[in-house]
């Protein structure tokens, strides 16, 4: 993106990212930056040196294409007992050690800041959880562009239980109310809520409000979303928030125009094995099961999902998180003895620790994803058309659960009601039966199955048709950078009629 100065000199837009330090928010900001500079702005992505080789390789790609991208490696600050390189989130991560990741964050301020006069970036856009990155970015004059991470629908149900309270007014957590004022009428429990009711303030909800009110000062808020999938929540996050946003996603979409794209994320190419596996199968006939990058699932919920997959009656992949293994021996045993056994049966394959999801997702072999109701997973699932059993842990899950049950007839609910802290142990544990039971109706050929293979299809196209020329999102996106470039012509030629 050219912006042509009053003088007649011609440079490029110049954005700095700064990506937050969780695995999935530092991966889906990291393609969102990719998605600019394939839309010809100059990117720089700030992050630390533990975080930059999750991601490095995809840049070094980008920019063998030809786009104008790099990041830039910064320290992480000095935290009294926090080890060296331990400036990550992500299930394994120690309780005492997250707060002081948090507490570098906060120190990380006054380095960005002269990291932003060195560098003069015309705009910038930070994670939510930077909220502070708007003072910043004021103090140069500069607009901060919000990544918002989460769904408008989570959103829009949080404003919907602060403003309203229905949770306040039931007599038990698993009595239901209906989310006051959103487009459709969701019933819920309080049990699948954070809090639970009881209003108490504590560190994240501070953060919380740091963060809403943050967004109020930027210029406006980045979501992966697309307009097709959520725009009615998209509309009403803006009337009563009354702030911009765009939808520019999906990001997988956009990413996969690239076939090489799909085999990063840090997954040796040697242990494909799950490429042959999947190619002796049937289309659309496994099931992959896999709950992202943070879930922590106590041993007897393995053994149930262990035995679940083993009575559904479909083959599988199953992806379990080293976390996962290491809890017991006794789980890891059993889990060892199950991978045999299904290895032997050749009806589910077991992947352990990090899985090329993306690609895997694209293989025609799947037919239907388990999951948590992460919301980059369930682009990835929509994207390739996935229809999902939708299991919600933690974080805002279960309203995303709610949209893809009963706003958008995708998705299988499992049955979990109850909401845990996303690095604890949650203690509900989902039964084989209610885990089979909803593999079977989301691989089955009901007719129910096969309206929910439709629509997930015409959402799927749907994302297509948003990234190319003339799409919901693509015209966002560009929509977006021409706002940002008009800024900053108008700043310049307010320097110069200053100067005359
Ligand atoms: N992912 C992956 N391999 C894994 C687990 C996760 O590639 O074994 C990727 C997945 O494709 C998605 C992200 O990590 O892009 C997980 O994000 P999501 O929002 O679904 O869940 P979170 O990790 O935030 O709970």
């Amino acid at each position: 993106m050219e912006v042509i100065g009053v003088d007649g000199e011609t440079e490029m837009l110049k954005a700095i990212f700064l990506p937050f330090l969780s695995h999935s928010r530092l991966i889906s900001a990291v393609d969102m930056a990719r998605i600019f500079a394939m839309q010809g702005v100059d990117v720089t992505i700030i992050t630390t040196p533990a975080n930059v080789a999750v991601f490095q390789s995809s840049i070094d790609r980008d920019s063998s294409r030809g786009y104008s991208i790099r990041t830039h490696v910064v320290k992480f600050p000095e935290v009294a007992g926090l080890p060296e390189g331990m400036e990550s989130i992500n299930a394994a991560t120690p309780k005492d050690i997250v707060s002081k990741i948090f507490e570098g964050v906060a120190l990380f301020k006054g380095q960005f800041h002269q990291i932003l006069r060195d560098m003069q970036p015309d705009f910038i856009v930070t994670d939510m959880f930077y909220p502070w990155s708007v003072d910043t970015a004021a103090e140069l004059g500069i607009p901060r562009v919000v990544y918002a991470g989460g769904t408008y629908m989570a959103f829009c149900a949080t404003d919907s239980l602060e403003q309203f309270a229905p949770h306040t007014k039931v007599d038990s957590d698993s009595q239901s109310f209906f989310l006051p004022g959103l487009p459709h009428k969701l019933e819920m429990t309080r049990s699948q809520i954070l809090n639970r009711g009881k209003e108490s303030e504590n560190e994240f909800s501070y953060t919380l409000k740091a963060v809403k009110e943050s967004e109020k000062r930027s210029y406006g808020s980045v979501f992966k979303s697309f307009y097709e999938f959520d725009g009615a929540y998209q509309e009403h996050y803006k009337t009563v928030r009354g702030t911009k946003t765009w939808s520019v996603g999906p990001v997988s979409a956009w990413m996969n125009q690239y076939a090489s794209n799909k085999d990063e994320r840090g997954y040796a190419k040697e242990e494909q094995g799950w490429v042959t596996w999947l190619d002796s199968k049937k289309e659309d006939s496994v099931v992959y099961v896999c709950f992202g990058s943070m879930t922590k699932l106590p041993a007897a919920q393995l053994v149930e999902i262990a035995h679940g997959l083993e009575v559904c009656g479909h083959d599988f992949i199953w992806v379990v998180k080293k976390i996962e293994e290491s809890q017991d021996d006794g789980v890891r045993v059993f889990l060892e003895e199950f991978e045999k056994r299904v290895q032997g049966s050749n009806r589910g394959y077991v992947i352990w620790g990090w899985a090329p999801q993306r690609a895997i997702l694209e293989h025609p072999a799947i037919g239907g994803v388990v999951t948590h109701c992460g919301m980059n997973t369930v682009f990835e699932c929509v994207d390739a058309a996935l229809p999902m059993v939708t299991w919600p842990l933690f974080a805002e899950q279960f309203f995303n659960e709610k949209l893809l049950v009963d706003v958008l007839g995708i998705g299988v609910p499992v049955g979990s009601k109850k909401w845990s802290n996303w690095n604890e142990f949650g203690d509900e544990i989902v039964k084989r039966e209610d885990i089979a039971k909803a593999i079977g109706l989301l691989m089955g050929d009901g007719q129910e199955n096969l309206e929910r293979r439709r629509k997930v299809k015409a959402l799927s196209d749907a994302a297509k048709k948003a990234i190319q020329p003339g799409g919901s999102s693509y015209n966002s996106l560009k929509g977006l950078i021409q706002e940002l470039k008009s800024f900053k012509l108008q700043k310049l030629n307010g320097k110069l009629e200053a100067v005359a």
